[in-house]
């Protein structure tokens, strides 16, 4: 799954099978199939995607239904898959068939989601009319307050569970403070690279600072300056002050600390030591701005104590971290160069990129070039490459609907990655790129 759209404030779909529920997860996201991510191995059964909706953003995830015996009753062989997602979901939606009513096997979910103690909205679904829309009381008896009929094919009553769901998550007021405040940045790096150095030049720079402000944590502090008529947020600046003495002699790559900078990141800015080369520890920082689908600034410090090149640290981080090769990178010496306005203009620039859209023409045409290669190759003639689309941006996430994802190599994957940047600037943003298998419809219709 992407996990970005993963931990917080995560919906599941739950239900016997054929209430609807993939249909209520493809009406809920907006287009009709569910998409494989085959590039992190998740399984059909369990798709994940991103609803936007009032202004705020949670995932959801389709779990596939769980099994029952012959006998019908719940089976110790609940897809774990779905056990997983029930565990890991703030909020479960419970998908009856409202033109069937409650049957046992609705009330053997119930119970079996008991001890999981989660927010529920019953959803009884298939409610085609307004005569069907209100006719609840049968599921009231089922014992859960929270009530929304839907009709997941005709598309009705989803604005109200949607703002239902809205009001039921708990949305850190702080982050959408944030959304209006600015572009946040981390700054990251393994400890002595230079973050705080890095961190008094840019204050010290004549800004104007606009608020020193208290973070999600105790003692976190996020710093706001304006930049380029930009206004930015440094994350947690009292940690990265504080860091020597709070971390030494503890890993620093599993502290909460670094990870939740990361997450609440728009923009990771990570220092390296031009004297020391990649070490472990920076490729674990490497592989957690990914993984997070954060767009990266690597700043490789200290320039001054050793001769170095831009362009042979290039290739020394492609060969190394080719996943990390998307971000800007920049030599600097943060104790002598004067400013470090252009690791901030690269902030601005990797953000910029995330947002950039692509026109659905270009992509056509990208798509046949990647075609005629990719068929070049001998042994692919079974691979069909249908559409590449653009489903989101920040992190950038592409779609290809294919004839059978298992025919793609993760080359192929890169391949159209490498395709898509040579088109357009995506410098210091991720790509995603999604495989989706192109099916007969069901009865779905918009
Ligand atoms: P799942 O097994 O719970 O994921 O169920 P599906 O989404 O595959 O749907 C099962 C069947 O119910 C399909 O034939 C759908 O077309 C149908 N269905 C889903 N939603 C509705 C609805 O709102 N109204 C009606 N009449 N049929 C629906
Ligand atoms: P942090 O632990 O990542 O916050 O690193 P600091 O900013 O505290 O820097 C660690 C040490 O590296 C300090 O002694 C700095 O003076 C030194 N340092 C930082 N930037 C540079 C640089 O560009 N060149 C050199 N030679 N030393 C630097």
């Amino acid at each position: 799954m992407n996990k970005q759209m993963g931990k917080n404030n995560l919906v599941a779909i739950i239900g016997r099978p054929n209430v609807g529920k993939s249909c209520l997860f493809n009406r809920l996201v907006g287009y009709r199939q569910v998409i494989v991510d085959q590039q992190e191995g998740i399984t059909r059964d369990r798709v994940y995607a991103s609803v936007d909706w009032d202004r705020r953003d949670f995932a959801i995830v389709d779990t596939g239904g769980i099994c029952f015996s012959a006998q019908g009753n719940i089976n110790f062989c609940i897809l774990s898959q779905a056990k997983q997602a029930v565990e890991e979901a703030e909020l479960l939606l419970l998908v009856v068939d409202s033109k069937i009513g409650p049957v046992a096997a609705d009330l053997e979910i119930i119970e079996f989601l008991r001890p999981f103690k989660k927010k529920i909205i019953l959803v009884p679904n298939k409610a085609d009319n307004s005569l069907e829309l209100n006719s609840l009381s049968e599921f009231y008896e089922m014992g859960i307050e929270a009530i929304v009929a839907v009709s997941a094919l005709h598309g009705l009553n989803i604005d109200d569970l949607l703002d239902l769901v809205i009001s039921k998550l708990d949305f850190k007021e702080k982050a959408n403070l944030e959304e209006k405040l600015g572009l946040k940045v981390a700054i990251i790096g393994r400890p002595n690279v230079g973050k705080s150095s890095f961190l008094n030049k840019i204050l010290k720079q004549d800004r104007m600072i606009v608020d020193d402000f208290a973070g999600t944590t105790r003692d976190a502090v996020d710093t706001a300056f304006i930049f380029n008529e930009q206004e930015m947020i440094l994350i947690d600046t009292a940690g990265i002050r504080r860091a020597k003495k709070t971390y030494r002699g503890i890993d620093i790559y599993s502290s909460s600390r670094t990870i939740s900078a990361v997450k609440r990141a728009d923009v990771c800015v990570l220092l390296l030591d031009a004297g020391t080369g990649i070490l472990r520890d920076d490729m674990q920082l490497f592989k957690l701005v990914k993984d997070q689908g954060k767009c990266c600034v690597i700043l490789i410090n200290k320039a001054d104590t050793v001769n170095l090149k831009l362009k042979n640290c290039l290739e020394t981080l492609n060969l190394k971290a080719y996943f990390i090769s998307f971000a800007f990178v920049g030599l600097c010496s943060v104790k002598f160069d004067k400013s470090m306005d252009f690791a901030l203009k690269f902030v601005q620039a990797a953000w910029e990129n995330s947002q950039r859209k692509i026109s659905q023409q270009q992509l056509n045409k990208i798509l046949k070039n990647i075609i005629t290669n990719v068929k070049g190759k001998s042994s692919r003639e079974n691979l069909k490459l249908h559409y590449l689309t653009q489903v989101r941006r920040n992190p950038q996430t592409f779609v290809l609907i294919v004839n059978n994802p298992a025919f793609v190599k993760t080359s192929d994957l890169r391949y159209v990655e490498r395709e898509l940047r040579k088109n357009d600037n995506f410098q210091g943003a991720p790509i995603k790129v999604l495989l989706k298998r192109k099916t007969k419809q069901k009865n779905v219709k918009n």
